[in-house]
């Protein structure tokens, strides 16, 4: 029998699995591509799972989730927007991946359009095209800090535009929107009558500035969705949620029916303990990121090849498009020449064409050695524009 949907066949290869797929026939490669933190999760969580397991949460679960989770994370929001949220207004997913998925599912019809960043998780095209909608990217560029133009948005409008998707923090930028920024994105949902998809799984990983929440700005338009993966190095745990009004999230419940019945149970109680309980674990792996964000900016950064500083999550775009290469190639040559594995730009859309991004979710050294060698690849390859520094020398 051969697989007959052409849809999913359509659907792209993430060039970030082509890197992995190289890499893993070489020895000693530095590696730079992973989306994920790089830390255990926090032994309190681990054994609360442990007590709830034992306890008998093992079974299946309402669709939105269990009470406990829901009403955790409503007292987390409500704290975060200023106004009191509902546990009847959360959907607890599989992951923040699913609660999008689910959404996107819930509020578009065939045919339908989505803004999607570009540069942008890319993620967000295949569960935009598995739902028979059409995603449209709106630029992110590096001269404008990665932060997203109003106009430039508003002119890829059209009568069948559904939602907006934004991502503050971003992946794989690591810019934080400023409050003018978010408040005018939500201007510019509320004008058009579009819905507002606000990705912030990264919102507790902030180096500058501070993070402000979409759903301050409308109670009704913004949808919010995180999860506990990036917060807590939870990843495996598959736990994320979105946040919005309660008849959403029960038609949302309905299509988890078909996809997933409802999130892990025990992964729910897990959540649950690492959203109600001690902080500091998400405080000393934050304060990591930033001290990792320091070294490699240290050594980019004077070089020219890091124009735009992250300010949080843990990403950072290496601007190499003075080698003229585009980026599946440049990806595929650091790693035989230099034996780093970065993830190509391309993958994240056009904007990021020629540059390759580098996760700070590495430990110190390994980062420091890969971006020597990322320095020592952008002056082969005539792609450095402020040659001659120490960081050459060092
Ligand atoms: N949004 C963005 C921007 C991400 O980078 C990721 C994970 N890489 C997710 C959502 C999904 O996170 P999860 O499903 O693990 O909660």
């Amino acid at each position: 029998m051969k697989p007959r949907s052409a849809l999913a066949q359509a659907l792209p290869r993430s060039g970030i699995r082509e890197v992995m797929d190289l890499a893993r026939q070489m020895d000693d490669v530095i590696v730079l591509v992973v989306g994920e933190p790089s830390f255990n999760t926090p032994a309190h969580i681990i054994d609360a799972a442990a007590k709830a397991a034992h306890g008998g949460t093992t079974k299946y679960t309402p669709n939105a989730g269990l009470p406990g989770i829901r009403s955790a994370v409503a007292e987390r929001y409500t704290r975060k927007f200023g106004r009191p949220i509902a546990p009847a207004e959360v959907l607890v997913t599989a992951g923040a991946v699913n609660a999008l998925a689910a959404i996107v599912a819930g509020i578009a019809e065939e045919g339908d359009e989505i803004l999607i960043p570009d540069p942008g998780w890319p993620n967000y095209v295949s569960m935009i095209e598995l739902a028979r909608t059409a995603p449209v990217r709106y630029p992110l560029r590096p001269e404008n800090r990665y932060l997203p133009q109003i106009a430039e948005i508003e002119e890829r409008i059209t009568p069948r535009t559904k939602a907006l998707i934004i991502n503050n923090p971003s992946n794989p930028t690591g810019a934080v929107f400023p409050e003018e920024s978010v408040r005018s994105l939500v201007e510019l949902a509320q004008k058009h009558d579009l819905w507002l998809i606000s990705d912030e799984v990264y919102e507790d990983l902030i180096f500058e500035g501070k993070h402000v929440p979409a759903a301050r700005f409308d109670a009704e338009r913004v949808i919010t969705v995180s999860g506990v993966s990036k917060s807590y190095a939870m990843t495996g745990w598959r736990i994320g949620w979105a946040i919005t009004n309660p008849e959403l999230v029960a038609l949302c419940g309905k299509i988890q029916e078909a996809l997933v019945s409802c999130p892990p149970a025990i992964s729910q109680a897990a959540a649950e303990a690492a959203v109600r309980g001690p902080q500091d674990a998400v405080e000393e792996m934050r304060a990591a990121y930033q001290r990792r964000r320091d070294l490699v900016r240290e050594i980019l950064e004077p070089v020219g090849l890091l124009p735009t500083i992250p300010q949080g999550a843990f990403y950072a775009m290496v601007d190499l498009r003075g080698a003229g290469i585009p980026s599946r190639d440049l990806s595929r040559l650091l790693l035989e020449e230099e034996r780093v594995a970065a993830a190509p730009g391309s993958t994240f859309g056009d904007v990021a064409e020629g540059m390759v991004r580098i996760s700070l979710a590495t430990a110190d050294d390994d980062l420091t050695e890969g971006c020597r060698r990322i320095v020592r690849f952008a002056e082969r390859h005539g792609a450095l524009p402020l040659a001659g520094t120490a960081a050459l020398q060092a």
